[in-house]
């Protein structure tokens, strides 16, 4: 599976509806400072869950809409689409596409979405289990991410591992049915 395009509106510097299409290969994002490359890579942390406004660098969730600038009045919601290209059926029993949607509202509210329909965070996680793709998954680098691989505790490690491994879902599922 692969990441086919990226639907951005109201979040962070975009206050604009946007589409990024990504070809299979390497992609490079250039530009100068401050214009929103880094933005790109926490909309793709966001959509898959990110809780850590740290992580998306800002003090509170609400950080992430985009908040207006001289010209432009702030939003009221950020929403984010991630659609992924399954047609090698990485994720079995679900089709050729996966669009999963976030969005949050000034208010709070906010909403996940698979294939548009309404789920919880739970799902998605669930969803890309295994995949190395989700918050918690290797496929999303960032810096010092290294640094702090080499330097973590063996058992932190090991969790990299059983994710690269395809086996953390039966680690989560044993822990689930311990928990009922
Ligand atoms: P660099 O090359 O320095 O790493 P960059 O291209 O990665 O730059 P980003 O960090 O993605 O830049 O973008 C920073 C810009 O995004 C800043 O100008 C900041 O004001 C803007 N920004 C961040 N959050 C919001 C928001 N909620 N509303 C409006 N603008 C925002
Ligand atoms: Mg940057």
């Amino acid at each position: 599976m692969y990441l086919k395009s990226l639907e951005i509106q109201g979040f962070k510097s975009f206050p604009d509806k946007i589409s990024l299409t990504f070809d299979k290969g390497l992609t490079a994002v250039v530009g100068p400072n401050g214009s929103g490359k880094s933005n790109i890579g926490d909309s793709v942390r966001w959509v898959l869950g990110e809780q850590s406004t740290k992580t998306l660098r800002g003090n509170k969730m609400e950080d992430v809409i985009f908040s207006g600038t001289v010209a432009r009045k702030p939003m009221g919601f950020a929403a984010v689409t991630l659609n992924i290209d399954n047609r090698d059926n990485t994720i079995p029993d679900i089709g050729d596409e996966i669009a999963v949607t976030r969005k949050l509202y000034r208010s709070g509210e906010s909403e996940y979405m698979i294939n548009g329909k309404p789920c919880r965070l739970k799902d998605i996680n669930e969803l890309f289990m295994d995949t190395g793709l989700g918050r918690d998954g290797y496929s999303i680098i960032g810096q010092g991410r290294i640094a702090e691989i080499v330097g973590a505790k063996s058992s932190e490690r090991r969790d990299i591992f059983e994710e690269a491994a395809g086996i953390s879902k039966f680690r989560y599922k044993k822990l689930e049915a311990e928990r009922k």
